[in-house]
């Protein structure tokens, strides 16, 4: 394993250092340099726990402990070497001192540390190699094992005869354009692209050798029973699990507001879907799922009421759970599992957006997998996570967890052929080395101070949001965060400020059970002006979809639009630099909004590609649109539409069939209610799906869709889309329907 640089890190308290000292310092800097290490100038340590963030790239630390050091220069070493600890557990701290004792040296320190060096009892040479000796053993245990195998097969320079063509990047520089390609994507990308021929590697496939080792230590780490690695997505993990599990004519439960990938395991499977669901508010915030509907007793009520199940007493296969929602909801995993628990053969928890939860204590009970919690007594349990969407993994970077019940184990030989149809015999080795890496940054305390730092980040940008609207001027407007009235205290967030309930307003939610859910804090949902949570409009309002393309031109691009709000994540990868920058950006916003800026000046590139706002103000431009949502009543439409139960015609998988063996035909908007839909149909935003194949057109949906597509014609470019509508040879929208 090689490691770019060994580079060793001198730090001192805020105490100077006497001459002598400093002079072994220089000694001892240029002995390491001769060693090929690269050693970093003696930093006065002002801020520890800021210092300690900049280590990473560090292999060792000495601090430097000046002459004669009392009480306060301990003070400082304790607070440095706790500073230290708290992110990572690993690297190697070495004291140097004139006279440094263990008698003297508190032990807290003596006991988080490597070694102490006394400046003139060795000689520098012998010193810079002991502290090479530490730090290269450092290095060396950093890779976990698939990162390694791949980098050590990378660094071989072996010539391969194998698939992918490009043969480590050599094909790429036959050509100009290839050229291009290598250049911007470098050697090691390309040389460590290689296909699963090479045995050294391990198989993605039979979860063999350096990739089956890094599985096994990734679920340790996660504290699940088994884990998998998917390289398509969790769109993928979701499907692998409802292969191994759901068979035709098996009865379902559904999050009705799931993700498409559950919706097409459905088409794929021939399950019976039957959906649990959620509230909303009147803002188009999804809501929590009741308790009411996971009551084993009301589940059996909509067997019983189902038209397509024949034998009622059969138990449900599989419970799919969207956990954490769209807008940042969080279920009490724990008490679903206890509740459920025998009634249903397998519950998953799509987990998407919640990889986190495990490694801070705000999220305890409120994830699927976790060792520390009580264990199912008779149903499996799963978690689908995306390791790219809120932790460091590639695009498609997923994971598959397992806890086993008491009486029910995993069958790992059904679960592979699952995994088998649902994986290419050529997986990215790239994305699976970052689902390695990503499980490796969260070992130890370094997930939970990358967790919390997120935390704390987010929080920050909501006290920073809610302060500058207290100081607004009476009657002024700014930007609001839905969430709890946070206190602009200092300080984490507490877990029991976060839990929903009934009492409470700020949500909008009708009913709201009390215990149940919490809103994860690092999902934060800005809000524009112009609509309550109830569906009241005000007189002038700031459509979402106009700032967010106001901030994509100028640098923010955001996760998800809203009617009056905008969706922003803080990952692990948020800088405090990113969510300030978003705010001054918001101050612009607000200051050409209130001089009534032309659109040309405000967003020149929107103007150029929509020549008919260019001379609008901005104001002006929120003003019309606004107008046209309220005139339409939009924030209902957009909420109804989703509340209705459609009546089930055909189940998905046939309707499906139907699609392709071509008893389809495609209907105008005009004629659509009352039709059998063959395609799922999913508006975005917010990108739910509204109807499953299979199921009837409402009025309702036939009139939003006319309202869609009035408001596409009078205001180009702040259309939404929905997938599953198709354009007619007129340019009118149309749905492809089963033939009655
Ligand atoms: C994004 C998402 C998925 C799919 O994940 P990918 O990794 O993008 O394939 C599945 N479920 C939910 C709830 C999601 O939000």
């Amino acid at each position: 394993m090689q490691h770019s640089g060994l580079s060793v890190a001198f730090a001192t308290g805020a105490r100077p250092v006497g001459a002598e000292l400093t002079a072994s310092i220089a000694r001892l800097m240029a002995e390491l340099r001769e060693l090929g290490s690269a050693a970093v100038d003696v930093t006065a340590v002002a801020n520890p726990s800021a210092f300690a963030r900049t280590l990473n790239d560090k292999a060792l630390v000495v601090y430097v402990v000046p002459d004669a050091a009392g009480e306060a220069e301990h003070g400082d070493l304790r607070e440095f070497v706790r500073a230290i600890r708290a992110v990572n557990a690993e690297l190697p701290l070495f004291l140097f001192g004139e006279q440094l004792t263990a008698r003297q040296l508190p032990t807290e320190v003596l006991r988080e540390i490597e070694g102490v060096i006394n400046a003139y009892e060795d000689t520098p040479e012998f010193v810079a190699r002991t502290l090479q000796r530490e730090a290269n053993r450092y290095v060396e245990r950093l890779a976990p094992p698939f990162f390694r195998a791949l980098t050590n097969y990378a660094n071989d320079g072996a010539y391969s005869w194998h698939c992918p063509g490009h043969s480590g990047g050599t094909a790429f520089l036959k050509s100009p354009a290839g050229t291009l390609f290598h250049q911007f994507f470098g050697e090691n990308l390309l040389r460590s692209d290689v296909c699963n021929a090479v045995e050294e590697l391990g198989q993605l496939l039979d979860h063999t050798g350096p990739v089956a080792e890094s599985e096994a230590r990734a679920a340790e780490t996660f504290g699940a029973d088994h884990l998998y690695f998917v390289t398509n997505g969790t769109s993928t993990s979701n499907k692998i699990v409802w292969n191994s599990a759901v068979g035709p004519g098996d009865i379902v439960l559904v999050d009705r507001n799931c993700h498409k990938s559950i919706l097409h395991a459905i088409m794929l499977t021939g399950a019976i879907p039957i959906y649990l669901m959620p509230t909303r508010n009147r803002a188009g915030i999804i809501g929590p799922i009741p308790r009411s509907e996971f009551d084993p007793a009301e589940i059996h009520r909509k067997i019983e009421a189902h038209p397509f199940i024949a034998d009622k007493t059969r138990t449900p296969r599989i419970l799919t759970l969207t956990q954490s929602t769209y807008d940042g909801i969080v279920y009490n995993a724990a008490e679903i599992k206890r509740t459920l628990d025998g009634h249903v053969d397998v519950l998953h928890f799509d987990e998407a957006w919640l990889p986190h939860a495990r490694f801070h204590e705000l999220y305890r009970g409120m994830h699927a997998v976790d060792d520390r919690a009580e264990r199912t007594e008779r149903s499996l349990v799963y978690a689908t996570q995306s390791t790219h969407k809120l932790l460091a993994g590639l695009s498609q970077a997923s994971q598959i967890l397992v806890q086993n019940a008491e009486s029910a184990e995993l069958d790992t030989n059904i679960f592979n052929e699952a995994y088998l149809m649902h994986t290419s015999t050529s997986p990215q080795y790239a994305i699976i080395a970052s689902c390695d890496i990503s499980a490796e940054m969260m070992r130890g305390v370094g997930g939970h101070a990358l967790i919390e730092e997120a935390i704390t980040e987010a929080m920050e940008f909501r006290r920073a949001i809610i302060r500058i609207a207290d100081e607004q001027p009476e009657g002024d407007w700014w930007f609001g965060v839905w969430g709890p009235d946070t206190p602009p205290r200092e300080g984490l967030a507490e877990r029991s400020e976060w839990e929903l309930t009934g009492e409470q307003t700020w949500h909008g939610f009708d009913a709201v059970d009390d215990g149940f859910t919490m809103l994860d804090p690092i999902k934060v949902t800005l809000t524009t002006p112009g609509l309550s949570t109830d569906g009241e409009f005000g007189e002038s309002g700031i459509p979402g979809l106009v700032l967010s393309k106001y901030l994509a031109e100028h640098g923010v691009v955001v996760e998800k639009t809203g009617l009056y709000s905008l969706f922003i994540l803080f990952t692990i990868g948020v800088t405090k630099g990113r969510w300030n920058t978003l705010i001054a950006e918001l101050h612009r916003f607000k200051r050409l909004y209130d001089r009534d800026v032309e659109v040309r000046e405000a967003m020149p590139e929107f103007a150029d590609e929509h020549p008919q706002y260019a001379e609008l103000g901005l104001r002006e431009l929120c003003d019309r649109l606004h107008a046209a949502y309220r005139g339409f009543d939009i924030a209902n439409l957009t909420t109804d539409i989703y509340l209705d139960a459609p009546e089930v015609a055909l189940l998905p998988a046939d309707a499906w069939a139907a699609m392709t063996s071509g008893r389809i035909e495609h209907v105008a908007i005009d004629e659509l209610a009352g039709r059998v839909t063959a395609v799922l149909l999913t508006p975005y935003p917010p990108g739910i799906p509204l109807l499953v194949p299979g199921e009837r057109v409402t009025e309702r949906i036939v009139e939003y869709l006319r309202v869609e597509a009035e408001l596409a014609a009078r205001f180009p470019g702040f259309n939404g889309i929905t997938h599953g509508l198709g354009t007619a040879a007129d340019g009118t929208h149309t749905v492809a329907c089963v033939v009655d």
